[in-house]
Parts: structure tokens; C-alpha cells; sequence
């Protein structure tokens, strides 16, 4: 019998693969998505159905971070419009609640399909307002709002099926919602769509410095002939929101933002009675096991900690990688940030836009300098950024201890701790070494590995084998001082409901 085939031998040399420069060798024609944003030069606040001026006549400026020019004018509320605000979401309540189901869920089907109808002006205007690429609120802000809208419209009328058992089913009634900058129009869908699904009525207070989406998003309600009081918005900062908070009309209060304000409203509505639920910081761990596919992981630590230039509260900004690899994976991520595009958000080539604001930015290097102080390694690629405007760049941070400040607190910008570890229990340890948790990721291969990272760490999310993944559908929210209460799937609903 002849002898089964040997397969031959190349005969050349194996030699690593060529390394493909990019950076500034490259220069990309500018690509500037040009749909109009249909920004108004001013702002009034949003209440019982039309834009009313605020009582004491008073406006701020909302600046584009990409180039520090003035968008438009913002109305400043202050109690008396908070008061009028609840007073009209209190007049429209019992009305919107008494409509079935079916047609509350009409209303968001109207309000998700609007959206859409004009998602590229509002991912323009998202990204005008807030800095982030337009690919982002483009492909992630707005149809991810849209969907929340779509998702909530089909709980509606099937609020029986969400909570079997119930004998009654009933809205809080008055619902005050502040939430943050960094993802404006999601944050507002997450709060409205479960809020209008089950029958509330609405304050919602958006962040300072990126009001604009909640105010075009008004003209929808206006256009989607949502009744009017069922949506309020009054702009303004912190003591705006301190007046939302503390208005004796709310039953309950919804706030996503940092940690220390998240510990002011607990103590502003402890002993009121009011329904609390606080979606807060956190400083998650993306661990890296050895077994791991190591390119797509390097993939996911970028999306992790650089998506949104790293404004994101679940960013995996502690990497846990397991010595074996560490050096491969550190040497991937250093060639990786090299290859970022920073720049103009409004760009289509963009990877990281600008930093919400000159504070974040502030905050941002102050963090960064106290990481070198303490004896960490930074590690930034020498990339152009524009003259004018916020920005920062990639950054990885390499022989971290955890008792630095940079493992500890939540930085918000684009920087990467780097941290290792030897075995899976000092993996768990690590990761749940933090005040926060809200969201992890784990790589490997080993499917028991995952099951068992995933009931051991205390984190509200955990990825495996990707990161940065949502749905309507899948609850998210957080332990320990990343806060209570959970957003999206038929918890999120639960929070906004009073069971029989
Ligand atoms: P922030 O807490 O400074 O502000 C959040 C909102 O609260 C803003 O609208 C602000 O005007 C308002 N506010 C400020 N002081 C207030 C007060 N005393 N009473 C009531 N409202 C007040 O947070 P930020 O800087 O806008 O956002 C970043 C933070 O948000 C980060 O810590 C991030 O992790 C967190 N965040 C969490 C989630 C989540 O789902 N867990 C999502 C997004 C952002």
C-alpha cells in the first residue's frame, strides 16, 4: 500500500507579519456627515405640551466641545418652573393612565418611528451638542433610542403578562427624572419609554451641557400629539435637578449620574415616601484570560474603554490580564491606540471625539497626573490633536497597583488601567476590589470558566467574549455604589409600576 501523503514543509522562513502603519503617514480626506442638525439659536423649557420661557428670563450657553463654539441658548429653570412642570405632569396624569394599554403604546410606536424618520438629524445634533463621533450617534445613540421607544410601546398593553400574579397593576404616578451627558438621547429614552408604558407622567432634567436632543425631542412629542403635561423637560444643572428631586408632587425619582450626587438624593428623598431608583459610576474589570482569543479581545478592551472616549459608566477601564499574556496583549493594545483616529466628531472616520466639556477634561488629567504620581507607567501615541476644541488622548497605564487612584475612581475619559493576575480567584478578588458594580467582562475559551466568573463577580453586567453589548430587552444597573434599580427588560418596567 503506498504510504499515506506527508504534507510538505514551507520552505520559508516564518517571520512576523509586517507591521501596517497608519497614524499620521495617512492622511484621510475629510469626511463631515452634512445632514442639517435643525438647531433653534434658543431654548425655551418644555411644559404642559408647548416651549415656555423660563420665569426669571434667564438663559446659558450649550457649546459644541469639538470647537468651544456657542450651539444655542439653554433656559434655566429654576423652582417656580420645576413647580409649573409638576403641575402639569400632575394634571395629565390620571388621564394617561386611564388610556388602555394599546393606545399609550400607539403614542411611543409614533414617537420611535419619528425618531427615525429623523435620525441623522439627531445624531448631528447628538454629536454638535455632546462630542462623540458621528458614527456613534449615528449607528449606536439614535437607533438605540428608537429602540428602547419600540420595545417599551410593546409592553404597553401586556403589562398582565410582565407581572403574572399581580392582582393590580398601577402606575407611581408623577415621575422625576435627572439624568447625565454622556448619552443624552438613550438616557432619555431609558427613562421615558418604561415611565409612559406604564402610565406616569414625567419631570425629566437633562445634563447641562448637552440639553439640545431632549429639546428636539420635544418637537416629536409635539408632532406625535403626545398629550400635553405627559412630558415635561426643564434644563438647567445641578440646582435645577436638586428642585426636580426634592418637588413634594414626585412619586418617584429616576437618576442616572455620578456617585456623589447619587448619595445627595438618597439623603434629599430619604424619609419622603418616594420611590428611589440611582443608576451611578463604576470602574469595571475586562479580564482577559490566557485561553482567550487574544486579537478579538484586544478589539473589545478598545471598544471597552475607548467607545464614547471612555464617558461610558459600564467602560472596562480595569484591564485584568493573566501574566502568561500580558506582555502580548499590552504590546497589541500599545500598536492598537497608535491606529486611533482622534479629531473632529463630526468626521465619519473619527474612533475618539472630543471630551464633553472643559471640566471632564480637567478631571480627566488631574487623574491622569495623580496615576504618573503614584508610580504608574502612561502610554500615549504621539497623534496630532485639533487646536481648539476638548481632547484627550488614548492612554493605557501600565504597572498599576490597585491602590492607585486610577484603579480606583471612575476617570470618565479614555484611560486604561492595566493590571494582572495568576489564577481565577485572584481574578474575582480583583475585580470585586471596588466600591463600584456595575459591569465586567470576561474573555476566554472555557465555558465553565465564564458560568463561574459570572456568578462570582459583583457586577450588574457581565459581558463574555464581548463587551459593550445592549438590548432593550436585557435589564442593566448596578450593585453596591453603582446604585439600585434596573433599566430595560421587564425589570427596568417593574421600577415604574406599584404591584397589587
Ligand atoms: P452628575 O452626577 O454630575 O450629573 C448628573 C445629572 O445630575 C446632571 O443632569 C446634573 O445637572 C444633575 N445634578 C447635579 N447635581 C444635582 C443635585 N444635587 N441634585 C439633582 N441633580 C443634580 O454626573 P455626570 O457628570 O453628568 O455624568 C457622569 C456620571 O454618570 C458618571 O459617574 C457615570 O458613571 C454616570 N452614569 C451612570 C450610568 C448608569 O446607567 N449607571 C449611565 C450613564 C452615566
Amino acid at each position: 500500500m503506498p504510504a499515506a501523503p506527508v504534507a510538505k514543509k514551507s520552505r520559508r522562513p516564518s517571520r512576523p507579519a509586517p507591521e501596517l502603519i497608519f497614524g499620521d503617514l495617512w492622511e484621510f480626506d475629510p469626511a463631515p456627515e452634512t445632514a442639517d442638525p435643525k438647531l433653534k439659536p434658543r431654548y425655551d423649557l418644555f411644559i404642559g405640551g408647548t416651549f415656555v420661557a423660563p420665569a426669571a428670563g434667564r438663559y446659558f450657553d450649550s457649546i459644541n466641545p469639538a470647537n468651544e463654539q456657542k450651539l444655542a441658548e439653554i433656559a434655566l429653570a429654576d423652582e417656580r418652573d420645576v413647580d409649573a412642570a409638576y403641575a402639569a405632569a400632575r394634571r395629565a396624569q390620571p388621564g394617561w393612565e386611564r388610556l388602555s394599554g394599546a393606545e399609550r403604546g400607539k403614542y411611543l410606536y409614533r414617537l420611535a418611528r419619528l425618531l427615525q424618520d429623523r435620525a441623522r438629524e439627531f445624531a448631528v445634533a447628538e454629536t454638535l451638542d455632546g462630542g462623540k463621533p458621528i458614527k456613534e450617534s449615528r449607528d449606536f445613540d439614535v437607533p438605540m433610542s428608537a429602540a428602547h421607544f419600540f420595545y417599551h410601546a410593546g409592553w404597553a398593553d401586556k403589562l398582565d403578562y410582565a407581572f403574572p400574579g399581580a392582582r393590580s397593576i398601577s402606575a407611581h404616578g408623577v415621575v422625576g427624572q435627572v439624568i447625565p451627558w454622556n448619552f443624552p438621547l438613550l438616557m432619555l429614552a431609558w427613562k421615558l419609554a418604561p415611565a409612559l408604558a406604564t402610565g406616569n407622567t414625567v419631570v425629566l432634567k437633562p445634563a447641562e451641557t448637552t440639553s439640545i436632543t431632549a429639546l428636539k425631542l420635544a418637537e416629536i412629542l409635539q408632532e406625535a400629539e403626545l398629550p400635553p403635561g405627559v412630558v415635561n423637560f426643564v434644563t438647567g444643572a445641578g440646582e435645577t435637578g436638586a428642585a426636580v428631586v426634592a418637588h413634594p408632587a414626585a412619586a418617584k425619582i429616576a437618576f442616572t449620574g455620578s456617585t456623589e450626587v447619587g448619595r445627595r438624593i438618597m439623603r434629599a428623598t430619604a424619609g419622603t415616601g418616594k420611590k428611589l431608583t440611582l443608576e451611578l459610576g463604576g470602574k469595571a474589570a475586562n479580564i482577559v484570560f490566557d485561553d482567550a482569543p487574544l486579537d478579538q479581545a484586544v478589539e473589545g478592551i478598545v471598544n471597552g474603554i475607548f467607545f464614547n472616549q471612555g464617558h461610558v459608566c459600564c467602560a472596562g477601564s480595569r484591564l485584568l490580564v493573566q501574566e502568561g499574556v500580558a506582555d502580548t496583549v499590552i504590546a497589541k493594545l500599545k500598536q492598537r491606540i497608535r491606529v486611533l483616529r482622534v479629531g473632529d466628531p463630526i468626521d465619519k472616520n473619527t474612533d475618539i471625539g472630543a471630551i464633553n466639556s472643559r471640566e471632564q477634561l480637567g478631571r480627566i488629567r488631574r487623574l491622569v497626573e495623580a496615576g504618573v504620581k503614584e508610580g504608574a507607567t502612561l502610554h500615549q501615541p504621539a497623534c496630532r490633536l485639533p487646536a481648539k476644541g476638548f481632547y484627550f488622548r488614548p492612554s493605557l497605564f501600565t504597572d498599576v497597583q490597585q491602590s492607585h487612584r486610577i484603579a480606583r475612581e471612575e476617570i470618565f475619559g479614555p484611560v486604561l488601567s492595566i493590571l494582572t493576575f495568576r489564577t481565577v480567584d485572584e481574578a474575582i478578588e480583583k475585580a470585586n476590589n471596588t466600591a463600584y458594580g456595575l459591569s465586567a467582562g470576561v474573555w476566554t475559551d472555557k465555558g465553565s470558566r465564564i458560568l463561574k466568573m459570572s456568578t462570582e463577580l459583583k457586577a450588574g453586567v457581565v459581558w463574555a467574549n464581548t463587551y459593550n453589548k445592549f438590548d432593550p430587552a436585557s435589564p442593566f444597573g448596578g450593585y453596591k455604589e453603582s446604585g439600585f434599580g434596573r433599566e430595560g427588560g421587564r425589570h427596568g418596567l417593574a421600577d415604574y409600576v406599584k404591584l397589587g
